[in-house]
């Protein structure tokens, strides 16, 4: 470390020695000086550049610092897709909406980083002579189907493929302030824990709303009892849609005075809402019908797929149930999931890259056992799912209970395989609470 040297200047600012806490002589210029409070000044813009350009010289997803992939390396849409269908079944439209509007998204981050760093180089050049007259608009996404169709499940694979942070919320533990319930502004709270509190990294993340059907306005939709006005929350929620700089509570929960909030800026989060919205089919179905009856022929009427009205949902459905026109102009990427059928079901079960029956041959492989369901046994499986109405969640909850007594005998008996029959999951099932509570579930 350099010593104080006297009556010698800064060759960056002129400061004398005697006014700097340090000088530090130049390596190959003799005579040459830096003060500390330059170096200092340099280190802190240095830090802030590389904050904003990514940091770092590693162009890769993995290595993106801050969580924003460079854009050679950014996957493109039909690379997203193809990695979505390794773990999705099904779901065309929503895995083609989904990949265009995250492979945008990151291109806007992408463009936003190089402006900024421009900006930055060129501070001598007059201004508006900067990078870009055209600035690329955040595309926030909702989807739109019954629960358990894969609507988490998709935005969970786009960020594992991405390695942003993530996080999962409830809209219904939202409040207005003053109501027993969370701040709006605690969503951002997990988001900031799942970047291990690195605000640049979360400001980049995915956060995926679910049930944003259940804080529609209470009037237009008789299934929601809430007293509190699900209007307040979705002014609230407005907030860190449309982007701003919102003060997060680090603990989350309620903001205590005490707490010191860390102020979070939502402009390039990327918001995925989810919601089964439940009776939309109706309000689509009566705005397609006053249509086909007033403006369409018999032709466009015939193309209108009766059992699947989801697939027409539009912006302003998503009005009629509730949800405040500012909010849907905030959300401007919908689209839909279909519901599983029986195929998908099937389907679900063995095809996806962690599917089900792969889990559990991956744990008797543990064991060394070699463990087989047979092509009946996964169709009663499916069979079962459907009859107590538990769709894909309940494919788990089924298997589960099907194999615990194999989990429980075999890691001590000396088989090597194990085959699942229908007739075993028959067996399996008969005295489950699945079966004792069927008929319950058929009287629902
Ligand atoms: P929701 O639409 O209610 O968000 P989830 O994505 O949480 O539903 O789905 C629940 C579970 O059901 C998932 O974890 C997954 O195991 C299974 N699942 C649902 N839909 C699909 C699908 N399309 N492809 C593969 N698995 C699915």
């Amino acid at each position: 470390m350099a010593k104080k040297v006297k009556e010698e200047h800064c060759a960056f600012c002129g400061r004398s020695g005697s006014e700097s806490e340090v000088l530090i002589p130049s390596a190959i210029a003799p005579g040459i000086y830096m003060c500390a409070e330059c170096a200092d000044q340099i280190h802190e813009i240095l830090s802030e550049y590389r904050h904003q350009v990514g940091g770092g010289s590693s162009a890769s997803m993995k290595g993106a610092a801050n969580g924003v992939p460079a854009l050679d390396k950014l996957p493109k849409p039909k690379e997203i897709c193809a990695f979505l269908d390794q773990y999705v079944i099904g779901q065309e439209s929503a895995k083609r909406y989904l990949s265009v509007a995250v492979y945008n998204h990151y291109k806007r981050l992408a463009q936003y980083q190089k402006d900024a760093a421009k900006k930055k180089s060129t501070r001598s050049k007059k201004e508006g002579e900067s990078a870009d007259d055209v600035e690329i608009e955040k595309s926030n996404i909702i989807l739109v189907g019954p629960t358990g169709t894969g609507k988490t499940l998709l935005a969970k694979t786009i960020a594992k493929m991405l390695e942003v942070p993530f996080t999962i919320v409830d809209a219904t533990v939202l409040t207005q302030a003053g109501y027993v319930g969370e701040d709006i502004e605690s969503l951002l709270t997990r988001l900031l824990q799942v970047a291990d509190y690195d605000v640049e990294r979360a400001q980049r993340g995915i956060v995926f709303i679910d049930e944003i059907d259940k804080i529609a306005r209470k009037g237009d939709n008789p299934s929601i009892t809430r007293d509190v006005s699900g209007e307040g929350v979705q002014q609230g929620l407005l907030k860190l849609l449309e982007g701003s700089i919102v003060n997060v509570p680090p603990q989350g929960g309620r903001k205590h005075p005490e707490q010191k909030m860390i102020p979070v800026d939502t402009k390039n989060i990327l918001f995925i809402c989810g919601g089964a919205f439940d009776g939309i089919e109706r309000k689509i179905a009566q705005r397609l019908n006053t249509h086909v009856v007033g403006y369409s022929t018999d032709a466009s009427k015939g193309r209108i797929d009766r059992d699947n009205y989801l697939a027409y949902v539009a912006p302003q459905d998503l009005k009629s149930f509730g949800l405040i026109p500012e909010i849907i102009g905030r959300l401007p990427i919908l689209t839909h999931l279909d519901p599983l059928d029986r195929d998908a079901l099937r389907r679900v079960l063995t095809e996806p890259k962690n599917a089900i029956t792969r889990q559990y041959e991956k744990l008797f492989e543990m064991d060394g056992m070699k463990l087989t369901f047979t092509p009946e046994a996964l169709d009663l499986i499916v069979d079962k799912a459907i009859e107590y109405k538990l769709g894909a969640r309940g494919l788990r909850a089924i298997v589960e209970t099907v194999m615990i007594d194999a989990m429980y005998e075999a890691p001590s008996g000396t088989r090597k395989t194990f085959d699942v029959t229908a007739d075993y999951v028959r067996e399996k099932l008969e005295k489950s609470h699945f079966e004792l509570n069927k008929d319950a579930v058929k009287e629902a």
